[in-house]
């Protein structure tokens, strides 16, 4: 599988995790509004707020790594794909296999 080709279905599967983080996210919230969550002394409350922050950070961290996903398609698109970002040694093959989205070399990176 060529790089793009990796990207693009990691991109794919991104998305449907997204999707699916964020909707957990909305039924948290959605339960936390027909509960008292807003008594601080409640400790459901605390829980539901817990598990809400849990589930927003691994929004941002799909988020971002979408960011980094799209990113790497823009540098196969103007060519500086593959090419450490630090030091401009080419990045080894085996790196951009485990980590498509890898904007430097093992040195640098
Ligand atoms: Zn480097």
């Amino acid at each position: 599988m060529d790089a793009r080709s990796r990207l693009e279905s990691d991109r794919r599967t991104t998305l449907a995790r997204l999707a699916l983080l964020q909707r957990d996210v909305a039924a948290i919230i959605a339960a936390s509004e027909g509960s008292n969550a807003d008594d601080e002394h409640d400790p459901e409350g605390a829980t539901i707020a817990f598990e809400r922050s849990q589930a927003t950070s691994l929004v941002q961290q799909a988020e971002r790594h979408l960011t980094e996903i799209d990113a790497a398609l823009a540098r196969l698109d103007d060519g500086t794909y593959g090419v450490c970002e630090v030091c401009g040694a080419p990045i080894p093959a085996p790196r951009l296999s485990a980590r498509p989205v890898a904007r430097t070399c093992v040195t640098c990176g």
